[in-house]
């Protein structure tokens, strides 16, 4: 369960306090193209994503956000940077959030966004880069770059809360995996639900590693009401390493999924049958555990107590219900048959 005591509603999702940690993703395409747009989004929301957040840097992007907002029922976010003029009318063009760094504005703009916020119920991410770290608060901090970071977004929220806003969502990102974990800790204890990411985190192996290590640190300290795996790749990539992320810590219904390495005593194209088996169920929303083993030797044992396993055996594949065998089928039937016995499993809810 999330420290936050603050729930923040989002579209048709509400975060904070007790409700599940969402899923985010940003659509990696100019919010201009449409089309382009919309694909996205609905890859999204068919992996499993629950926000979307959508770059808005001109007035030509927030009649295109309007456009994009009237298409689809996923609640979007416009990230705004700079101009306070794009944050109103984003809010007006029916952004369920903004996201903007206060640093980036005047104070007497920000107070427009806040109140045109306000009135309109729409909540604000504000969020600090490490990149970002103002110097005075460095200066304030002792030099130590995570207090200081903390200092600063306390600065802002202080802010907000004299305008008697508190419809927020904090984040500070940062691309060192220590430092991001670290100032999370920090501003964890103010109640307001968090968003975590590992700001610019890499390509898919890297990225994943870091944002696991990141992400998966606070979520096992009950800390984190809103996720964003960074990655450069496809945002729904994003989408399935969140939930996978999510799924192993028991944050969210969906398939635990488990293969083996491989090793000599493999008799089966097992990385085949485990990716065309992982691809049929990484889309379900339900609590299994399913089993794809190479060997006869350790598989049995290893997907004992798995829902449904299947495990090499002479070229074969035997197949096990709750740890107990109970047929073997040709290797080149095998993957059709075994997702025949998880529509089974599954439709059986
Ligand atoms: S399950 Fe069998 S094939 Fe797979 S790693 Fe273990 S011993 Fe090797």
């Amino acid at each position: 369960m999330s420290k936050s005591k603050i729930q923040v509603k989002i579209g048709n999702i509400t975060i904070g306090a007790n409700c599940p940690v969402a899923i985010q993703s940003m659509t990696s395409v100019s919010v201009l193209d449409k089309d382009a747009t919309m694909e996205q989004i609905e890859r999204f929301e068919r992996a499993g994503g629950d926000i979307m957040r959508i770059a808005v840097p001109d007035m030509p992007s927030v009649a295109a956000f309007r456009a994009v907002r009237a298409q689809t029922r996923v609640p979007l976010v416009a990230d705004i940077h700079f101009d306070y003029r794009l944050a109103i009318a984003a809010i007006e063009a029916g952004a369920d959030k903004i996201r903007i760094n206060p640093g980036n504005v005047s104070e007497a703009h920000l107070d427009k966004i806040i109140d045109c916020a306000k009135a309109n119920a729409v909540p604000i991410r504000i969020g600090v880069n490490s990149g970002s770290v103002n110097k005075d608060a460095l200066h304030a901090c002792g030099g130590d770059r995570c207090e200081a970071l903390a200092y600063s977004l306390k600065q802002y929220l202080r802010h907000f809360e004299t305008r008697n806003f508190t419809d927020l969502v904090l984040s500070v990102k940062s691309t060192n995996v220590r430092e991001c974990v670290s100032i999370n800790r920090i501003i964890a204890d103010w109640g307001y639900p968090l968003h975590l990411g590992i700001t610019e985190a890499g390509l898919l192996n890297q990225g994943l590693v870091k944002n696991s290590i990141g992400i998966g640190s606070l979520l096992l300290d009950g800390i984190g009401d809103t996720v964003r795996v960074s990655l450069t790749a496809d945002p729904t990539e994003e989408v399935y390493a969140a939930k996978d992320m999510l799924v192993a810590l028991g944050l969210r219904n969906g398939i635990t999924f488990v293969s083996c390495p491989t090793c000599g005593r493999c008799s089966v194209n097992l990385p085949a049958a485990a990716q065309q088996i992982y691809d049929y169920v990484k889309d379900m929303n339900v609590n299994y555990k399913i089993a794809v083993m190479g060997c006869e030797v350790n598989g049995p044992g290893e997907c004992s107590d798995a829902d449904l396993g299947m495990a090499g055996a002479n070229g074969k594949f035997v197949f096990f219900k709750k740890g107990q065998r109970y047929k073997t089928v040709d290797s080149q039937y095998a993957v059709e048959e075994f997702k025949k016995e998880i529509d089974k499993l599954t439709n059986a809810d």
